[in-house]
């Protein structure tokens, strides 16, 4: 285990914590199949997680959100990063919906929940952010976590993943975990699941939506999906470079999430000192999204790392 400085003298850590699984997940995109086709070294891997500290840099106050994707936006300025969650902004409202929201669960949908999510996030001085990628079409966004909205749904609700699912998001959130808080989500997931073609109807339309509020909030990925790596970071207010670290490593990338912005992000939605058990459900919701949203992207082949303070 490696300890590095930040430039602030900070000590932080990052701890391998070997593959994701080993099951197979539901995705297509992976590790294994990279550097079984030599377009990665074992080798570039390793000394990718062995530097990826350094591709750790400030979060730019007002940048906006950006989503876990590891593909490079070309115009993207790396002086001006935002934090990374699934789905941008947009995400946070299905995890909202799931942990929070004390509406009857039989009703409403994505896109009233996101635009609403939007709405919340520009009061609270907080920068939405979305994208699609340079493929999208026939109705797709371009963004995983959005467009598979319902399959992620459909995964972590899924019997023969749950066991799974629940071992990484005890991982990710170790002291914190909180078993009834778990199967209270899960619980709610599975309701809104049952009605996912309600609840998810015209959900594409969100992102044209968050162009309309907030212009520039959209960003467009290119290239192909090449993540090595899942980097789960909990170190407030920084985030991963993470299209310097795909020019370094040849194109090799990595899914960021910056555990520590869904914490931050309950803090505001949910200020009040009686509301700390919602916090807790709105995070628990966001981290148990991100591994659902990993199982539908991925073959769980790729490293997860887990970024500390030390
Ligand atoms: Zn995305």
């Amino acid at each position: 285990m490696k300890i590095w400085k930040t430039p602030k003298e900070k000590t932080t850590r990052v701890i391998d914590c070997g593959t994701l699984t080993d099951i197979a997940w539901l995705g297509s995109v992976s590790a294994r199949k990279l550097i079984e086709s030599k377009d990665i070294t074992v080798a570039q891997l390793q000394e990718a997680i062995d530097e990826i500290n350094e591709y750790y840099v400030p979060v730019v106050a007002g940048a906006k959100t950006r989503c876990i994707d590891g593909r490079p936006d070309p115009k993207f300025d790396e002086s001006h990063l935002g934090a990374q969650v699934p789905g941008g902004a947009p995400g946070a409202a299905l995890a909202y919906r799931l942990g929070v929201d004390k509406d009857d669960l039989t009703r409403g949908t994505f896109l009233d929940d996101a635009e609403h999510m939007i709405g919340s996030f520009l009061r609270l001085g907080f920068a939405p952010g979305g994208h699609r990628d340079a493929e999208h079409a026939n109705g797709k966004v371009g963004c995983g976590a959005i467009d598979g909205m319902d399959a992620i749904l459909a995964a972590m609700t899924d019997p023969r993943l749950v066991d799974d699912h629940k071992r990484v998001v005890k991982q990710l959130l170790a002291g914190e975990f909180d078993r009834d808080t778990y199967l209270r989500v899960m619980g709610a997931a599975v309701v809104v699941n049952g009605r996912s073609s309600d609840y998810f109807r015209n959900r594409e339309a969100i992102i044209d939506e968050l162009e309309k509020r907030e212009p520039n909030s959209v960003a467009t990925l290119t290239g192909t999906h090449k993540e090595c790596i899942v980097s789960v970071n909990m170190v407030s207010g920084t985030t991963l470079a993470s299209k310097r670290f795909s020019e370094d490593f040849k194109g090799m990338q990595a899914f960021g999430y910056d555990l520590w912005r869904s914490k931050q992000m309950a803090a505001k939605l949910l200020p009040r000192p009686d509301q700390a058990v919602d916090r807790q459900r709105f995070v628990m919701a966001r981290v148990m999204y991100t591994v659902a949203t990993l199982m539908v992207l991925t073959d769980g082949t790729q490293r997860l790392l887990v970024r500390m303070p030390a």
